[in-house]
């Protein structure tokens, strides 16, 4: 466990500071002046010396505080060392590590990019922004085994959702089993235009098989899948989205008699 001087030892700092740095080795000190670097002085990579204290950098991180790192001189050639910065880096990844399993579960309540802001308050704030960024970074990285085609109708959901990569728009073509609504095939796109849908689901091609495609109401689908397909396919339009035209179209006609 990380060593801390006499000087601020026993404050009430002193077990914030065990907190955050608990699990840091008994090679590493939190000195007098709050500096943190090694016990043991290093030695010089150019000529073998043992190096003596030269100061600190300072590293800041926006309402989260700020920490020194201790940095060395060689007395002999005048080089410069500085103590890794690994204990700072280490914790701001186990901060954003914490924010995105946060904003995931507020996201499972439904709770809004704003409301999630909104709570940040109590703890680190962050604007909606940043935690609409760390859940879709956080949600790509989580890898779902693809599912196997099975059956001779297997049952086929595709859509496209519009993530954003920095400033340019992406599109992610899915591809899910019906059954299980696992994944069969993904793909990140530059466009979604037919030519691209068409090579995507081309993947699933199999003559021996007459899928039951379900869609949004695109009117584009129909003919991309009989291109693929032939006629060797069902497309029913996805329930969800016909509603949607029913109740829209409802209150301009809404009485049965
Ligand atoms: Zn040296």
């Amino acid at each position: 466990m990380v060593q801390i001087q006499t000087k601020i030892s026993g404050t009430r700092n002193d077990n914030l500071i065990r907190d955050v740095l608990g699990d840091i080795s008994n090679e590493y000190i939190f000195d007098s002046n709050s500096v943190f670097r090694s016990v043991k002085n290093p030695i010089c990579n150019s000529c073998g010396t043992q190096m003596v204290h030269n100061g600190f950098n300072t590293y800041s991180k926006k309402n989260l505080g700020s920490i020194r790192i201790g940095k060395y001189k060689c007395p002999n050639c005048q080089s410069n060392q500085e103590e890794s910065k690994y204990i700072w880096t280490d914790l701001l990844s186990k901060i954003k590590a914490f924010f995105a399993s946060f904003a995931l579960m507020c996201r499972d309540q439904n709770v809004s990019y704003e409301g999630i802001a909104e709570i940040s308050k109590f703890l680190i704030p962050h604007g909606k922004d940043y935690f609409a960024e760390l859940y879709a970074d956080y949600l790509s990285k989580i890898e779902i085994p693809l599912m196997e085609i099975k059956g001779e109708m297997p049952i086929l959901h595709y859509d496209e959702q519009h993530p954003k990569r920095g400033r340019s728009q992406k599109y992610r073509l899915t591809l899910l089993d019906g059954e299980t609504k696992r994944p069969i095939l993904e793909k990140l796109a530059d466009s979604k235009d037919n030519e691209t849908i068409k090579n995507f689901i081309s993947g699933v091609y199999d003559e021996n098989i007459c899928p039951f495609m379900v869609t949004d109401l695109d009117r584009r689908y129909n003919g991309i899948f009989q291109e693929i397909f032939g006629q060797n396919f069902i497309h029913q339009k996805c329930l969800f989205h016909e509603n949607k035209l029913v109740i829209g179209e409802f209150p301009k006609n809404c009485t049965i008699y």
